[in-house]
């Protein structure tokens, strides 16, 4: 049911034209606008953050190339991927050898189109199109238009705030710059959309901040403005490419031990197949949360890593390729992992001396597991113990140690460790 609404999101998003800046970027915010109470801001052109420039606004509105007898043999109404992202406009005649250079396919998948940007260079234009459709166009003369401005304008982004108990925030961060491309950004956004809706009617510890930025740029100027805040950031999590058929791959903090680093590492583990990466300096927006300056407790969440498989970056990353079942498995791991940030606590044994007697408190009727949780948890409560690095020592999972400690409360046999509080 959820993984329906996810992929109808994914699919009412996906026909925009997304990029760095732009009404298609715009327009996607807006759509989720429906969903949750997001902020858009505008950033107009021109704006330093640290070493960058928010760069022109660029907005299109058809392009082409139409052969001798008036025929669009590449029209960007078939598919936005049909022109290189941030092209400057054109309009001329040109033969096929002109027009070449500027003509991208993939020669191994000859019938996906590539998916292309030219972000910064305000010189560059090109049309990406299938192989197939290369070989078909014979030599001539053709007509070649890309109806594109790049002017003064903004860099827009989205935000929305969950607040909870404490000002002290989980930041959970998608990019929205990429056109018609469903794993490689939809799945994100869709998903981190999804957490926002069911996130907000709850009673929270942490408050938990959207953010839905365009690639590289988003994160660099919403850190700009926002540097004096980011000490607020407990843990984090960058959503991308969770909807296709592969098994989690979680990249650690540059960190590496963070409490969201463990956090998620112990949910996969629990849940089944997964892979654990190390940081890299290299991906999405963790680039900028984990950039020494800043060396924020933010990790990476996708199943099969950007450019590890095929359909990356080309048409093949289409609605088929995502599905309703992925994307409502990611969102339920997602939750499960906020469930341990919000339950991690360190208590202290208020019966330390030997084991307390269980059974005259009627806390020893549950043989297995429970019972077992329950041990751990009154033996390694002096304190000094949270309740993950209890499950991690256990092999218990995090929900049945916290289960346990709920008991072992009720009845007096544990206490909070205040002065810890369990972060
Ligand atoms: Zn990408």
């Amino acid at each position: 049911m959820i993984g329906r609404v996810l992929h109808d999101l994914v699919t009412d998003l996906y026909p925009l034209c997304r990029s760095l800046t732009g009404d298609g970027l715009r327009e996607t915010l807006r759509r989720l606008q429906r969903h949750i109470p997001l902020t858009l801001h505008e950033v107009p052109t021109g704006t330093d953050a640290f070493d960058w420039t928010v760069p022109k606004e660029w907005n299109i509105r058809d392009a082409f190339v139409k052969n001798r007898g008036g025929e669009r043999v590449i029209d960007f109404h078939r598919s936005n991927l049909h022109v290189v992202s941030y092209s400057v406009p054109v309009h001329r005649r040109m033969s096929l050898d002109e027009l070449r250079p500027h003509l991208h396919t993939l020669p191994d998948r000859p019938d996906w189109i590539p998916y292309r940007a030219a972000f910064y260079s305000e010189t560059t234009w090109g049309f990406c199109l299938t192989q197939r459709q290369l070989d078909a166009l014979p030599d001539g003369e053709y007509e070649v238009c890309i109806d594109s401005t790049l002017a003064p304008g903004a860099l827009t982004y989205g935000e929305y705030l969950v607040p909870g108990e404490s000002s002290d925030e989980v930041l959970i961060s998608v990019h929205v710059c990429h056109p018609s491309l469903a794993n490689d950004n939809l799945s994100g956004i869709a998903v981190a959309a999804g957490l926002a809706e069911m996130l907000t009617p709850l009673a929270l510890r942490y408050s938990y901040r959207f953010l839905f930025l365009p690639g590289t740029l988003g994160p660099i100027v919403w850190l700009a403005r926002n540097e004096a805040h980011v000490t607020r950031i407990r843990h984090g999590l960058v959503l991308v490419c969770l909807g296709d058929a592969g098994r989690f791959t979680y990249k650690r903090s540059r960190r590496g031990d963070a409490v969201i680093d463990r956090a998620a590492t112990h949910v996969l583990r629990h849940r089944g197949d997964h892979e654990v990466q190390s940081f890299s300096p290299y991906g999405y927006a963790e680039r900028q949360y984990c950039s020494p300056g800043f060396d924020l407790p933010v990790g990476r969440l996708s199943r099969t890593p950007h450019g590890c498989f095929p359909e990356y970056h080309t048409s093949g990353d289409d609605l088929q390729f995502v599905t309703a079942a992925q994307l409502a498995g990611s969102l339920a791991t997602c939750l499960e992992i906020f469930g341990v940030l919000e339950g991690e606590r360190t208590y202290v044994n208020q019966s330390p001396k030997c084991e307390p007697q269980l059974g005259k408190r009627g806390l020893y009727r549950d043989i297995g597991d429970n019972e077992m949780a329950m041990l751990w948890v009154l033996n390694q409560s002096d304190g000094r113990h949270s309740l993950l690095d209890i499950a991690e020592r256990s092999g218990c999972s995090f929900a049945a140690i916290r289960r346990a400690a709920d008991r072992l409360e009720s009845h007096g046999l544990l206490k909070a460790h205040e002065s810890l509080g369990g972060r």
